[in-house]
This record gives structure tokens, sequence and C-alpha cells, in this order.
């Protein structure tokens, strides 16, 4: 008789999928992407499932020979992760999966669990802009509701002559999903708070991390974050459970924050292995891509403690030469195998160090060698 090892199916092929395929392996663990798009880089370690949303006979396929089904990618449409709920566990579940697809929905959850937001106003018509604008003032920031990720589907508003262009910008994607208009807020610093919730209801978090983006697009992270109090650290994750317990929320989950004046507002929360923890691979003593895997499937959580110190690097539009970065101690490349394309994470590295002048003094080498001073710049200043 054949053994039949545990499978997870994994919605999405892109590179999260990849990671979570890699990090399942050692433990026995099988994984089949589901992807409508047949080159999806997950299909180069995994198999991969090329089919639409909405393909009754490959999702009833899938969720016949697996035993937990998971995302890679929060877009999947609400009916598919209900279809496929219908047939086997799906983690997070399908209410969760709803409000972190929605900006307005997770506001309002924030706001109901404790948590403070930047001011933010649904948006519908040009005058609930108009109106919106008076109300919040500017700089602010219109945003689709849903869809919108790395900064795509955002406008930045700084003067009330900038109303027609937002509105000309996203007005169309106002009639479809609704858009939302958010204060602009002189943040200090980004931080996230990535987290696990097991389906016993364990919870655990690696430590905060800092991260930088650039026309709204995560470039760089640092964890654990510098100079962040107990206290804060402390509120975070407080926060953090309590959104996770509000939506019986299972997997690993970001929750992205803004830190202003010691107050912590909430951005975004992302209902899968996020960009900003992809440290942990080598940073930590279990990544969040294992301990997804551990969490969907029952398993005892792993320990999210830290070897040190790690920066992640992304790579977006194209990849670097990796020489520098496999050159220096502690180095990690990650190539995802996907074809150039302006704006697009194509992979990223990770350099880790015991303490935080060793990191510092590796990444200025790293810099220099990859041309990238001024993409490391925030880190090494942050790194004192
Ligand atoms: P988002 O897709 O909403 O996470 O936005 C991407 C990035 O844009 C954030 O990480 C911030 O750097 C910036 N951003 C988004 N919303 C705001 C805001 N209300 N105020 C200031 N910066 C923002």
């Amino acid at each position: 008789m054949t053994r039949r090892l545990p499978t997870v199916g994994i919605l999405g092929g892109g590179q999260l999928a990849r990671m979570l395929a890699l990090a399942a392996a050692p433990l026995g663990i099988r994984t089949v992407a589901f992807d409508p798009v047949a080159d999806a880089c997950a299909g180069q370690v995994t198999e991969l499932t090329v089919a639409g949303w909405d393909d009754e006979a490959a999702l009833g396929a899938l969720a016949g020979r697996v035993d937990a089904v998971t995302f890679d990618f929060e877009n999947v449409p609400a009916a598919t992760a209900e279809r496929l709920a219908g047939q086997v566990p799906v983690h997070p579940n399908a209410g969760a999966l709803a409000v972190a697809q929605d900006r307005l929905a997770e506001k309002t959850l924030f706001r109901e669990s404790g948590l403070s937001t930047p001011e933010f106003a649904p948006v519908d018509t040009r005058e609930d802009l108009v109106a919106a604008v008076a109300r919040i003032g500017l700089p602010a920031i219109l945003k689709t509701r849903r869809l919108g990720y790395d900064g795509k589907g955002q406008f930045r508003l700084k003067t009330d002559a900038d109303v027609d262009a937002a509105w000309s910008a996203l007005g169309e994607a106002a009639g479809k999903h609704g858009l939302i208009l958010e204060a602009f807020v002189p943040f200090d610093r980004e931080l996230s708070v990535v987290a696990v919730r097991g389906r016993d209801g364990a919870f655990r978090t690696w430590p905060l991390t800092r991260n930088w983006h650039v026309d709204g697009v995560l470039s760089v992270s640092l964890a654990p974050a510098p100079g962040t109090s107990d206290e804060l650290e402390a509120a975070a994750v407080a926060h953090a459970k309590a959104i996770a317990e509000r939506l019986d929320y299972v997997g690993v989950f970001a929750l992205e924050l803004f830190v202003r004046g010691g107050e912590l507002l909430g951005n975004e929360m992302a209902p899968r292995v996020h960009n900003s923890g992809h440290w942990t691979i080598e940073g930590a003593h279990t990544s969040q891509f294992e301990n997804h895997i551990r969490a969907v499937l029952g398993l005892p959580l792993g320990d999210t403690g830290v070897r040190g110190c790690s920066v992640m690097l992304n790579w977006i539009g194209e990849m670097p030469d990796p020489a520098p970065v496999l050159s220096v101690a502690d180095g990690h490349w990650h190539d995802y195998g996907k074809e150039a394309r302006e704006g697009r994470k194509v992979g990223h590295a990770t350099v880790c160090a015991p303490d935080a002048g060793t990191l510092r003094t590796r990444l200025a080498e790293v810099a220099v060698g990859l041309g990238r001073e001024a993409q490391v710049a925030p880190a090494i200043e942050a790194l004192g």
C-alpha cells in the first residue's frame, strides 16, 4: 500500500505558495498549488493545477485529495473559498478572508477591536469624495476597497485641485467595489506584527518588524525592529491577538501598523504569510511558512524566537547580481523564478547577523557590492 502524505491545497501559485511548498517538504507534507496562470512560479517546485477560480470540476478534484486548503493570494473570489469549505477545512476561514479583502470592513473591525486607524470614509460617488475631503482634510489617500495591493489602486490627494484627477483615476472602480478615503498619516515608522494562530487557538508572534515602502511597495524589512519599547510591542501583539480571536483566524497573518508619536494605527491586515515575514526563513527558529503549514493542518506551532537580527531586501522588477549577497556571511538569496517585469516582486535577499553592529557591517558590504546604497540606507541608519 502506498503511504499517503498529508497534503495542503494552496489557492494561488505565486512566490508565497512556492515558499510554503518549500517549507512543507521537510515535514513530509505535500502541496498542490491552484492558479489560473500556467507559468505561476510555485509550479517550479510543487504540483500546480492550472484552472479558473470558477472551475467546479478542478475545485472538486482539489478538495477531494487535500487535508486542508489555504491561500497565497487573498483576492480569491469568496464563492471559491465557500465552495471548497463545504468539502474540506479551509484556513483562514471565508469570513476572515472577506473582512481582509475589504479595506472598509477591515478598518471597521480594527476600531471595534480597540485599534485606532487613520481617519477614513467610504466613497461611492464623486459627491461622497468631495464630502469626505471636506471632513477628513488633505493630504489624503483614495484607495479601492477591494483588489488593491502593493500601492495599486491608490491615489494621493494633496490639494483640492486633485479631486478631479483622483476621480478620473478611480471613479470607475468606485462603481464596481467602492472606494475609501483615508487621512494621510505622517508616521514616524511602519511596523508589522507577523502572527500565527493554531486550530486550537494557540497564538504566537515573531518580533515586530520595521518596514520601508517605496511607491507603496515593500522595499526593506528589519527585525527585530530596533528601538521598540516593550510597551509598544505588547500593545501591537495584543491588537493582533484580539483581531485573530474575533475572526477565529487559523494560520499566519500580518498586521501592518503606523507608529505616530508612540501611538499605533492599523493600516491593513494580510490574511496570509507576508512579505515582511520573509526574513523568518533564515532568521527565526521556525519560519512563517512552516508555521502556517503547521497551523492549517492542526500540528503544534513552532518556536518563533529569532537567531540574532535580520534584514530583508526586496527585488522588484528584475533580479540583481547574486554574488555580493552570496559572498557575505549569513547572506541568503531567493529567486522566485519569475520573468522580469516592471513593478513585479521577483525575489529577495536576507542577511542575518548575531547583533545589530555586525548586521550593519554586512549590509553595508552588500549595498556597495550591489550598488544599492539608497535602498539599504534607512536600514543602516536604523541599525545605529
Ligand atoms: P497599503 O496598500 O494600504 O498597505 O499601502 C501601501 C503603503 O502606502 C503603506 O505601507 C504606507 O507606506 C503607504 N500608505 C498607505 N496608506 C497610508 C496612509 N493613510 N498614510 C500614510 N501612508 C500610507
